[in-house]
């Protein structure tokens, strides 16, 4: 192993040397399928692990099953100690695992660290929430009654994950279901399994040391056959699923046929437009990161841009020559501003989505093609140059536009009227993220109203990619219209109870029904 990835490991205790186990049920195990962790930047084969097989998958359930009985009867408030302890644990090791983010993933230093303050303001935000997840008291129409309505722990919560956020989506799961007093199993993507392992060792060690079982938190590694046996089994009450339209299609129906609840994070196919009146200095960084930042490889990426017609040749130019100064590098290097893709199937894509550019007659204004120049050992990673293409004409319907290609491939349009930008906008199957440049409130008030854009995220002068964590997160239509992380969304984690009392000695029925004579 390289000593930049040895050290890494090292001090997150991951040996791997010999085979890991990629499953956790209140002890580690794991004999199915071996997993290759490969670093995208060199190409470096950083650990085998030992996946879950279905019998494997089987026994996690039983066992996530048996601490959720445990669990379920702790106090919300200790949870939420619990929690804070687990906060603090994950704090201690946030350059390290910021690190094993930016080595397995791919994504920049920063990028990496970003994740793990995200799971740390999470399991903040769900301390806090562990003391006011209050159901209501509602008025009753019969005298002598109440109606109470109840917040319950909801039972075996399966978060299944994306690669492209090994780490946060996990904690935006992990931090409000333990709150509730579920348990959860987590699948997350077969090619970032050290995150998930790293990860789980140091919540389970917490979990221990205050006495609940492991399995709490467990972990299910493994690729699509795995995540089949977890989504369609019965003993998992909601599946929370963070990755593409097309698996999340199928898992809804899968869930839906169970009549499970679920919870869908899907594509993004994010636009950003910017008026006359937009203060460039602010819009034209803020689009460079959202279309280049993390490689492209957020499903809040900016994918399309839509310009007014009058500031597109400055607005490009300046684009253009950001683009052109970002040089590939190791994620890990602090300067490094663009790091890989995270698979070589992904920079199949990206080449397959410049293709149908050209031969659809886009003018590619910058990017578009390999990287042929990159010493050793960038050349075994899995660099592409970030790209921005000008199609012939927008046409919502067409895959160029309608699509999401998880790479940095930006597409610009030119509008003269905001109502046609916002048409575009909305326009797409997705729903996750759109941005509004301006300074004049009555395009704000158009922006967030009934008429402005259908996507879960509508910022003013802000970028399409990345949010915080006190706001819902997540996207309407294709976008599967789940939430997740603060707002109302730790509703979702548990079972509402309507229950009526009578203190009195009559027993009236609703809407002055008679049933006596
Ligand atoms: P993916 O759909 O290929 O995989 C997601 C997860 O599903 C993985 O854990 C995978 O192993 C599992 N899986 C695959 N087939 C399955 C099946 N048949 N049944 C059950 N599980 C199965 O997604 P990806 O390539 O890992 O991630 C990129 C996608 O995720 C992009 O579309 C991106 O926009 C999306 N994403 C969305 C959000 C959001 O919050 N909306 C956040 C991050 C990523």
């Amino acid at each position: 192993l390289s000593s930049r990835a040895s050290t890494i490991l090292h001090a997150l205790d991951i040996r791997s040397d010999s085979e890991l186990a990629g499953v956790y049920d209140g002890e580690w195990t794991g004999s199915g399928e071996i997993l290759e962790s490969v670093c995208p930047t060199t190409g470096e084969v950083l650990a085998r692990v030992k996946s879950a097989t279905p019998a494997e998958v089987e026994r996690a359930l039983e066992r996530s099953r048996e601490a959720y009985k445990v669990f379920r009867t702790v106090p919300a408030p200790k949870r939420g100690e619990i929690l804070r302890q687990i906060r603090e644990a994950l704090a201690a090791k946030r350059d390290d695992l910021g690190a094993l983010v930016s080595l397995e993933m791919g994504k920049i230093r920063t990028e990496g660290e970003g994740e793990l303050q995200e799971f740390v303001d999470i399991a903040d935000y769900a301390v806090g929430l562990s003391r006011m997840m209050n159901g209501r008291v509602v008025a009753s129409e019969r005298p002598g009654h109440s109606i109470l309505e109840v917040p319950n722990p909801l039972g075996v919560v399966a978060v299944l994950s994306a690669f492209n956020f090994p780490v946060a989506v996990y904690g935006w799961n992990l931090a409000l279901s333990l709150a509730a007093g579920n348990a959860t199993l987590w699948k997350p993507a077969p090619s970032t399994p050290l995150c998930s392992i790293a990860v789980t060792k140091i919540v389970t060690s917490v979990l221990e040391k205050n006495g609940v079982p492991g399995a709490v938190a467990g972990l299910v590694t493994g690729g699509k056959v795995v995540g089949e046996a977890v989504v369609g089994s019965s003993d998992v009450d909601m599946v929370s699923f963070t990755g593409s339209e097309a698996v999340g299609r199928e898992v809804g129906k899968v869930v839906q046929g169970r009549f499970g609840k679920v919870l869908l994070e899907l594509g993004g196919n994010n636009a950003a437009i910017v008026m006359p009146d937009a203060d460039l200095d602010m819009a034209i960084p803020a689009v460079f990161f959202g279309a280049v930042g993390t490689a492209g490889q957020r499903c809040t990426s900016t994918r399309r841009l839509y310009l007014h017609s009058s500031i597109v040749q400055k607005f490009l130019s300046r684009l253009e020559s950001l683009y052109q100064s970002v040089r590939p590098g190791d994620p890990l290097d602090r300067s490094t501003l663009l790091g890989p893709l995270h698979t070589r199937a992904a920079v199949g894509i990206y080449h397959d989505a410049v293709d149908h550019l050209l031969k659809t007659g886009a003018e590619i204004l910058t990017g578009g093609a390999p990287y042929t120049d990159l010493p050793a050992p960038l050349n075994g990673g899995n660099f592409v140059r970030p790209t921005i293409a000008i199609p012939q004409e927008v046409n919502v319907k067409d895959p160029v536009w309608s699509t999401e290609t998880f790479a940095p491939v930006l597409k610009v349009g030119v509008f003269d009227e905001l109502e046609q930008a916002i048409e575009w906008n909305n326009g797409v199957p997705q729903g996750l993220s759109s941005s509004l440049w301006t300074r004049d409130i009555r395009n704000v008030g158009k922006w967030i109203g009934p008429v402005g854009s259908d996507a879960g995220i509508v910022n003013v002068n802000v970028g399409t990619s990345g949010a915080e964590i006190g706001a819902a997160f997540g996207g309407n239509k294709s976008t599967g219209w789940g939430r997740e992380s603060g707002g109302d969304a730790w509703k979702q984690y548990v079972r509402w109870s309507a229950c009526t009392l009578n203190f009195s000695d009559e027993a009236p029925l609703a809407q002055g029904v008679q049933f006596s004579n």
